[in-house]
């Protein structure tokens, strides 16, 4: 079968692996489309896990052979795939930190080599570990709206760690991808969303994806500008602390998520939150950034900064209901489909994204 190989940084190659076996409890999966995801792309960037890797872990597909003592799937199933899974007995999983559970950080899907996804490969072996977090993708559903449950997990699982009460008021800061989701999530659940992006693209579909108030930075030269300088899309220079000021009555807003890896941005975000508020990391993945805070901010305040990483399997079903239903209509979110063939270019648009490119995704066989 045909693979795309991780043999190094920025290296990525065409190979062809033999199809994985599958044992007793194992399914094979024709692999239908792939998400490129920011993590998968830290990794190919950065070379921060050796190789050789098949990645891609956003995973939608047709399951063609099952292993003796799988139940409850059978060939011709179409289904979303889920490789990372708790064990729900460890330590970490009484507190729910299912993240940090060591079974967890294993990685239960691969293409060959040291398992790490594999969706960028005709077939996947799924373990029987990770079993419990394949949904099957209803007929009216596509492969693409499949694949994008494992990113919509994550946020889901994010915004739950905000405390937050109907009608409260949080600030999304970045619409890319994830930005759009949490712009999204929020809205449904009844909280007013301010979405901030450089692209006024973004921010249209942000306002589509139900965000109540829209701001626009100055466009940056290098780096993203500080908060304080930037102005809404009337091109009126409202700051957005005089905005923030209107919308809350001057409370300051009860949350803020953070998707984009600036620094500037935490810190003022930091500053628009009100007491006892909280600020959500989710882009800052990349290890060796250190920021300055006023630590007053967090004891004296309460402030809580806190973060978010990775996907929780128990919230699936709530996932996979808000996808299928189109409640929440990923395929809106999705701009640009690249055959296996060409995932490097996936990857780097992903990396690189365009005004109007939002999740990119590796698609075989034309099927969507
Ligand atoms: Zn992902
Ligand atoms: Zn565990």
């Amino acid at each position: 079968m045909r693979a795309v190989v991780y043999r190094g940084p920025n290296d990525l190659r065409v190979e062809t692996l033999p199809v994985p076996h599958i044992r007793a409890g194992e399914i094979l999966v024709r692999v239908a489309v792939c998400g490129v995801c920011p993590t998968d792309i830290k990794k190919i960037h950065y070379g921060t896990v050796p190789p050789p890797r098949v990645f891609g872990h956003e995973t939608a597909g047709t399951i063609v052979q099952t292993g003796a003592l799988v139940r409850g799937f059978r060939a011709g199933d179409r289904v979303a795939l889920h490789h990372h899974i708790p064990c729900l007995g460890c330590h970490a999983c009484r507190h729910r930190a299912f993240a940090q559970c060591a079974q967890y950080k294993r990685t239960g899907i691969t293409a060959g080599f040291e398992p790490a996804g594999g969706g960028y490969a005709e077939y996947v072996r799924v373990m029987p570990f990770v079993l419990p977090g394949v949904v099957k993708i209803p007929a009216g559903n596509s492969f693409a709206e499949g694949a994008m449950l494992e990113p919509v997990n994550t946020v889901l699982k994010a915004v739950k760690r905000l405390a937050l009460l109907p009608e409260d008021t949080v600030l999304v800061a970045g619409q890319g991808p994830i930005g759009l989701m949490f712009t999204r999530l929020l809205s449904l659940q009844g909280i007013k969303v301010l979405a901030t992006d450089l692209l006024e693209t973004r921010l249209r579909l942000a306002k589509a994806f139900g965000a109540r108030h829209l701001f626009q930075p100055a466009s940056p030269s290098d780096g993203p500008a500080p908060l304080s300088a930037r102005k809404n899309p009337k091109g009126t220079h409202d700051s957005i602390e005089s905005l923030v000021e209107r919308i809350t009555r001057g409370r300051g807003f009860d949350a803020a998520v953070i998707a984009v890896p600036s620094a500037d941005v935490v810190r003022q975000a930091q500053r628009l939150v009100r007491g006892a508020g909280q600020v959500l990391l989710f882009s800052h993945t990349k290890r060796g950034e250190h920021a300055e805070m006023d630590l007053a901010t967090i004891c004296v305040d309460e402030k809580d900064l806190i973060g978010s990483y990775s996907a929780d399997v128990t919230l699936q079903r709530e996932v996979a209901q808000l996808i299928f239903t189109r409640k929440f209509d990923v395929r809106q979110l999705i701009t640009h489909e690249f055959p296996l063939g060409q995932t490097a270019k996936a990857v780097h648009l992903a990396a690189h994204p365009s005004a109007e490119s939002l999740k990119v995704v590796v698609v075989q066989n034309s099927v969507t």
